[in-house]
């Protein structure tokens, strides 16, 4: 600024223009100190966005770490059904790569039923914090089963768009665990037959199905005879030899899918046969009770033979839908009794 361009002004002016000039210097270092306040506060903010953004993908890269890491197959399927992303146990699990995956319909990529073994999860994907937990078959090479718990969560993918995330977990060893159990629950431990427990519910549903279909059903009741007498004279280890082989001759006897040879008890089979009259029953009953003779087991204390030997008894009814198997179970333990009276060793039919 020229100074000396003011010099025809009087000194008043001259003053007055001084402290004009004062005021502006000073609004000018206050702007200044605006100015520089203002620098500060937007590198304290492009700082604080810095940390953030490096936060932020740490956080990405974490996630995408605990995502691929992840032992369950996990994927992330859009609602129209697209894969967005897979993690590489999902790719192991579907046998595929990433670029056959990601961007294909997750219904085209679960091969056979599996995804139609669950309510499908996608329906409510756009419902927040909708959880679906189901369990899927699959059939291995060898024909074997997997098993596999799927969960799946909904979110929000990338693009803004609903989606579900969803694990498959594989449960094969506890599914075959279960099962296990299952057949344990099932088996008598001793003779490796169906136990007591499973010819109680067998009787209920076969009563229950040949009362519908008006077809006989038929009872065979074994007994080991003189067993307390083998017992006594070979002791009671061979005797559980015994009744193991008893079991399997009983079992061996080539019959029907439905038939079912159980431990009734102690030294007792039965042997349920649906759709079966009187006439088959008695001559399984005759098969059965040639079949044990014929192992020619030792049975030196017996009173019948010096071999083990059944007592047998057959009934046979057409079931009424108001009754139950009780009156079955009755006539064949009527008939094992008159078969024992009469001398042991034989078969015979419950008398009406
Ligand atoms: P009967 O010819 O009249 O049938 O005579 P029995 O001696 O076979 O019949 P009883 O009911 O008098 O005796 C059955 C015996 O079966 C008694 C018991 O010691 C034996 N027994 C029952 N369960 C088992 C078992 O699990 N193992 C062994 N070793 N013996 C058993
Ligand atoms: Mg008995
Ligand atoms: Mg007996």
């Amino acid at each position: 600024m020229d100074v000396f361009q003011h010099t025809d002004l009087n000194i008043v002016q001259l003053l007055e223009r001084i402290k004009d000039l004062k005021a502006e210097n000073r609004s000018l270092a206050a702007t200044c100190d605006n100015l520089a306040a203002s620098e500060a506060a937007l590198e304290q903010l492009f700082a604080t966005v810095n940390q953030k953004l490096l936060a932020a993908e740490m956080l990405a890269m974490e996630l995408e770490q605990v995502f691929s890491s992840c032992a369950d197959a996990s994927w992330v399927v859009r609602q129209d059904g697209v894969v967005v992303r897979a993690n590489p146990a999902m790719l192991r699990f579907l046998g595929r790569s990433q670029e056959e995956v990601v961007g294909r319909r997750c219904k085209d990529l679960l091969e056979g039923r599996l995804c139609c073994q669950g309510p499908c999860p996608l329906t409510n994907a756009h419902l927040p914090q909708s959880v679906c937990e189901f369990d899927i078959e699959r059939q291995k090479e060898g024909g074997a089963s997997e098993y596999f718990l799927v969960s799946t969560a909904s979110l929000i993918t990338l693009d803004g768009s609903p989606g579900i995330v969803a694990q498959f977990k594989d449960i094969t060893p506890r599914k075959q665990a279960e099962a296990a159990l299952a057949r344990l629950a099932r088996i008598d431990g001793l003779t490796q037959v169906a136990n007591r427990r499973t010819f109680d519910e067998t009787l209920i549903r076969e009563w229950q199905r040949l009362a519908r279909e008006k077809s006989p059903l038929s009872l065979v009741i074994c007994d080991i005879d003189c067993f307390k007498k083998f017992n006594d004279y070979y002791g009671h280890q061979a005797g559980d030899e015994c009744l193991q082989q008893v079991a399997r001759a009983l079992a061996d006897c080539g019959r029907r899918p439905a038939d079912l040879v159980a431990r009734y008890g102690g030294e007792e089979f039965v042997i349920l046969l649906p759709q079966t009259p009187l006439e088959g029953a008695l001559q399984v009953a005759e098969t059965v009770r040639q079949q044990v003779e014929g192992l020619g087991l030792k049975h030196a204390a017996s009173d019948v033979k010096p071999v083990v030997t059944l007592s047998l008894g057959v009934a046979s009814l057409i079931p009424a839908l108001d009754g139950d198997g009780d009156r079955l179970i009755k006539a064949a333990d009527e008939a094992l009794y008159h078969a024992k009276k009469t001398g042991r060793n034989r078969a015979l039919a419950a008398r009406d």
